[in-house]
């Protein structure tokens, strides 16, 4: 039993990559184009880079350059947005070294949660690889907020990557949601991939002039109303505050460590855990990396 179980836990320990090169095409979310993403398997040691239009931008927080309405990476003049889904399912799938070529700047944005990317990661297959997995174990408690809007990541007491979710939104639809769960592959896949992105009916013509939403459809965003979903039945009561943590999960990939740490958040966004990232790896006493 002491064998099997020590044998699990190395086998657990594995950096991850794909074992072939999948693709899937699709409109993209706030430029309405047609984009096609292809993953490629990359070397152990590589880490995760973008790449498009013949430049490589590694996943690194120093090449996050906008957080507004989603995460944005960008290096050498280009750029590309909204890869928090996507970077959500790969981090769930525990997967380090990977090429993400795309021929458009943002991913499809498939159905708006990260179902499709996780089946899509399961297409090419998951295969270990020699290097041991690196974790980036919380030592400190950090918290970064904005007026009463907060989030946090504290030492976790289980040796895990535990989130604790509330959202408020002065919306009968939505109001205030609460979720928590511990960050595994197998919570991801059933409780947080199929939660997704959803957006306010009343917004839409805003964000439209201001060049964003230009992909948003009936079938995939949820389109809230003021008193009522206009488009579709939610796959979970709470389905607003799950995607919220799928979001939390894509941003945090970018410390390109699994995470050993309680976040904690109250109506959280991009910019906030894009500031937590840079508060933690502002002091190395914060964390340790094993
Ligand atoms: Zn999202």
């Amino acid at each position: 039993m002491l064998l099997i179980t020590r044998f699990l836990y190395t086998r657990a320990m594995k950096e991850k990559g794909i074992k072939q090169s999948v693709s899937v095409s699709g409109i993209t979310l706030h430029k309405g184009e047609l984009a096609t993403l292809r993953l490629h398997p990359l070397e152990s040691g590589k880490g995760i880079i973008f790449y498009k239009s013949g430049i490589e931008i590694p996943l690194n927080y120093k090449n996050v350059v906008d957080t507004t309405m989603a995460t944005t990476i960008g290096f050498n003049g280009v750029t590309i947005h909204t890869i928090e889904h996507l970077m959500s399912a790969i981090y769930a799938s525990g997967i380090k070294n990977l090429l993400i070529e795309l021929d458009a700047n943002e991913p499809p944005i498939l159905d708006g949660s990260g179902l499709d990317f996780c089946h899509l990661i399961k297409s090419a297959g998951i295969v270990e690889t020699e290097h041991n997995k690196k974790i980036i174990n919380i030592k400190k408690e950090i918290k970064v907020n904005n007026g009463n809007r907060y989030v946090s990541i504290s030492p976790s007491l289980n040796n895990n990557f535990f989130i604790d979710s509330v959202i408020y939104f002065p919306n009968k639809v939505i109001g205030e949601q609460h979720f928590s769960l511990e960050v595994n592959s197998k919570n991801y896949l059933n409780e947080i991939a199929p939660a997704r992105t959803f957006g306010f009916f009343s917004e839409f013509e805003y964000l439209k002039s201001k060049g964003l939403a230009l992909g948003a459809n009936y079938n995939n965003v949820i389109v809230v109303g003021d008193n009522e979903i206009l488009n579709t039945t939610l796959r979970f009561e709470n389905e607003f505050v799950r995607h919220k943590i799928l979001d939390v999960i894509g941003d945090l990939s970018i410390l390109g460590y699994d995470i050993v740490g309680n976040y904690k958040s109250f109506a959280s966004s991009h910019a906030l855990n894009y500031a937590l990232i840079k508060a933690i790896l502002s002091d190395s006493e914060n964390f340790i990396i094993e």
